[in-house]
């Protein structure tokens, strides 16, 4: 096996050609991760627009608290507003860190555990025909080194905020449903005020 070297295609960048409005790609953004994207989209005239995307209502507060936004992948040809054609990704400064991990990736394995994977649809897993499925622990961290480390860094981030939101729903300081769906939960999502789950 190589050593992972970017072919800067761009094509993780992009929407998927087979996306649709169920199956379309998350590039998860923390709320401390907004701030200067936004500013550097402001001081640069980039058209972007992040969607809240992980969520949690807290019925104690009644608030929304906010885990991730995602990046509207609506530039040109469904590109990330922040790519550039032959340039690649113009805010390596304040790239998100699932944009640091990449090509691998989170896999939801419950409520609170994830696995890291590697996503079949990178070019380069493509052209060199990786076997990307159940790949052990420590080929991924010698062939990804900065992606395995900045994987490493995301599934902590997750598994702390898990473990706050655990923490506080124990306090009973939060409460939040088993079921987010139906008409109260569009309710909630219309009136409620939103926060941080950093603020808490
Ligand atoms: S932030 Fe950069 S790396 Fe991430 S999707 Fe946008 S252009 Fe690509
Ligand atoms: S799809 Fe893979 S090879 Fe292409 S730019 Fe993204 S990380 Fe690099």
């Amino acid at each position: 096996m190589v050593d992972f070297n970017c072919k800067k295609c761009g094509s993780c960048c992009h929407e998927y050609p087979f996306a649709s409005e169920i199956n379309f790609k998350r590039i998860p953004v923390f709320p401390s991760e907004l701030e200067p994207l936004e500013a550097h989209a402001d001081k640069h005239n980039i058209d972007v627009k992040f969607l809240e995307d992980v969520i949690v209502p807290d019925m104690v507060n009644e608030k929304i608290i906010v885990i991730t936004y995602r990046i509207i992948l609506d530039g040109e040809n469904g590109s990330c507003p922040f790519y550039g054609r032959k340039i690649g990704c113009t805010v390596d400064a304040f790239k998100p860190l699932a944009c640091k991990a990449y090509p691998l990736a989170q896999k939801r394995v419950d409520a609170f555990t994830r696995s890291i994977e590697i996503d079949p649809y990178c070019c380069f897993i493509e052209e060199n025909e990786l076997k990307v499925k159940n790949m052990d622990e420590n080929i991924l961290k010698e062939y990804f080194k900065k992606e395995f480390h900045n994987s490493m860094r995301l599934m902590e981030r997750n598994k702390k905020i898990m473990l706050k939101l655990r923490m506080l729903a124990s306090r009973g300081k939060i409460a939040y449903p088993s079921e987010v769906k139906g008409e109260k939960y569009d309710k909630w999502l219309k009136q409620w005020e939103r926060v941080y789950i950093d603020m808490l």
